[in-house]
């Protein structure tokens, strides 16, 4: 099991010292046998970070955990999220069945499964979803479905 310590040099380039044990670490930067990868310097200092194991060894000491995971992130603007909003719309208009007034009624038929599970859309007033939601049943606002009805039929 080797010991993992987060370095830096005296020009701040950080990379990761790959050790036996602590002591061992103290030891070779004693000896100034620990340089910095980037410019050579033996001016090696340890991160305040913890160590960490590597248990398995599978990871190469240039690929372990250098950056942390990343997410993918988006800001799009008011213009992107409309377009965005209008394209889910579609999407599911074009997937569900239109039971208009009777969505609070079929929406239970379907969660008590009284009738074929499927989508559906239509429509509900604020207190019927709330119902609904209250009795578990999963509603979601429609966007810009209004705006869109031209456009379909
Ligand atoms: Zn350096």
């Amino acid at each position: 099991m080797m010991k993992v310590f987060n370095l830096s040099c005296e020009l701040e380039h950080t990379f990761e010292g790959w050790f036996a044990s602590h002591e061992e670490f103290d030891r070779q930067i004693a000896a100034d046998l620990v340089a910095c990868p980037v410019c050579g310097s033996h001016d090696v200092r340890k991160l305040l970070s913890a160590p960490h194991l590597n248990i398995s060894g599978a990871q190469e000491p240039a690929a372990a955990g250098k950056e942390p995971a990343k997410e993918p992130v988006a800001m799009p603007n008011e213009a992107a999220m409309r377009a965005m909003l209008a394209q889910m719309a579609r999407h599911i208009i074009a997937n569900t069945e239109d039971v208009g007034e009777q969505f609070p009624e079929e929406a239970r038929r379907i969660h008590y499964e009284e009738a074929p599970r499927r989508s559906i859309r239509g429509v509900a007033s604020k207190e019927e979803a709330a119902a609904l939601e209250d009795e578990g049943i999963e509603v979601m606002p429609l966007p810009l479905a209004d705006a869109l009805k031209n456009t379909l039929q």
